[in-house]
């Protein structure tokens, strides 16, 4: 598994998994690259797992997705990939981090 992403790391000290980032995918509009699967095959950290019949993906791993990478959406032909505000995500770490500092105080 990578380092710098998965299930028991940190993002800016927050757990992983209470960081709601990864890709949503259209199922309308993902055709699997006609069995090409290009965001998976371009993603290094194993997100993603191939549907057949109809050629689509799934997101397989979400906690594997690097917080605020958005590599695949760009590449995404059908404009298929979507992610959710960044602004949302930062103020949900902010959060968990004041919480933390509330806990730790004197
Ligand atoms: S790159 Fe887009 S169209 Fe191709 S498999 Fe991924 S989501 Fe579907
Ligand atoms: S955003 Fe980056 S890490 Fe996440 S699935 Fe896409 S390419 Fe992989």
């Amino acid at each position: 598994m990578s380092s710098e992403s998965g299930n028991g790391t940190t993002f800016m000290g927050v757990a992983r998994e209470k960081i709601s980032w990864w890709p949503s995918i259209d199922t309308e509009r993902c055709d699997g690259c006609s069995g090409e699967y290009d965001c998976l095959k371009f993603c290094p950290h194993q997100v993603y797992r191939p549907l057949t019949s109809p050629a689509k993906v799934a997101v397989e791993n979400r906690y594997n997705c690097v917080v605020f990478c958005q590599a695949c959406r760009k590449m995404c032909p059908k404009d298929a990939i979507s992610f959710p505000q960044k602004g949302e995500i930062l103020k949900v770490i902010k959060e968990e981090l004041k919480k933390r500092g509330e806990h730790s105080g004197p």
